[in-house]
């Protein structure tokens, strides 16, 4: 594998890309318009740089890494890749027309991998006409720094694609978790009553945010619930919520909470528009 894409250049693809790029691979990133993958791609080189600084990346490394990105618009071109992750919002519907598209355009051998954090990746892989070479790659936030993927396989995901994914993760310097097609796979399932009773504390008036955050992280978690949510970014946890919700059928421990809808409708998402749960410079 030399060339991995990336479709969608926002808070997962950025960081999935940056770690890309660091492990040698050539880099396509796809987003909807120039005026979206221009300050990303500057964002990751930034960052790259700031790596540097820190002693973490060897100056050849990052002098190298920064040139390996080709930007896109076109599907066609993100589609000419060994391995493509989807990185688009977390939406059913707009996902599988992603892969649906990009089947038409990719040679045969591409292995097609999704980044979502609760959806199904046999429904997504049915999209396509690869089911074979398909599967989730579960990155988290900020993935150029966090060492965890869960690589998921689906239900006809072969032998070979695992092997391929698995190669690639451990190139990246990071660690596998292989996980069977259940909602929201491992972590993101565990996580769940971390973000669901502190909005429930929250919405009772229990404490205040900061409170909450800062009892939680006395007991350990490096970050607390809400800086948690502000970090990923509220419409992601909330829409991740929704789908674990649904997909187990309206379970009550999985329930959203107001406070996610009204965040989210009021533009709060959290680091990314600088106004969360939390007020960002
Ligand atoms: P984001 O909103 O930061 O980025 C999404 C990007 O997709 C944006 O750049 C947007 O322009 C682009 N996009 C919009 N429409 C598109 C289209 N039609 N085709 C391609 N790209 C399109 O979201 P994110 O946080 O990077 O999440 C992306 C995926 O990663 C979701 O499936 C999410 O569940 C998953 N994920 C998120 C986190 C997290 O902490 N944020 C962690 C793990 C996984």
């Amino acid at each position: 594998m030399k060339r991995v894409a990336i479709i969608g250049a926002g808070t997962m693809g950025a960081g999935i890309a940056q770690a890309s790029a660091l492990a040698g691979y050539d880099v396509i990133l796809y987003d909807v318009s120039d005026e979206l993958l221009r300050p990303s791609l500057a964002n990751i080189q930034d960052s790259i740089d700031k790596g540097v600084a820190r002693g973490k990346t060897p100056t050849a490394v990052a002098e190298k890494a920064k040139t390996a990105f080709t930007l896109t618009t076109s599907l066609a071109e993100a589609a000419q890749a060994d391995l493509v992750i989807e990185a688009a919002p977390e939406r059913v519907d707009l996902k599988r027309q992603l892969f649906g598209e990009l089947e038409a355009h990719a040679p045969e051998p591409t292995i097609f991998a999704s980044n979502t954090s609760s959806l199904s990746i046999n429904v997504l892989a049915a999209a396509s006409q690869r089911q074979d070479r398909f599967l989730g790659l579960h990155f988290f936030n900020p993935a150029h720094i966090m060492k965890l993927v869960e690589v998921v396989k689906g239900d006809h995901t072969s032998q070979a694609t695992m092997t391929a994914a698995l190669a690639y993760v451990a190139r990246l310097e990071k660690t596998a978790v292989v996980c069977k097609d259940t909602p929201a796979f491992i972590v993101n399932r565990v996580a769940r009553p971390f973000y669901g009773e502190a909005l429930r504390l929250l919405g009772e008036d229990a404490a205040d945010v900061a409170t909450i955050d800062t009892l939680l992280k006395s007991l350990g978690f490096r970050m607390g619930p809400f800086e948690l949510i502000d970090l990923i970014g509220c419409d992601v946890n909330f829409a991740v919520t929704q789908s674990v919700y649904a997909a187990y059928f309206q379970e009550p421990k999985y329930r959203p909470h107001p406070i996610q809808q009204r965040m989210v409708e009021s533009g709060r998402l959290g680091r990314k528009t600088g106004q969360g749960f939390y007020t960002y410079e």
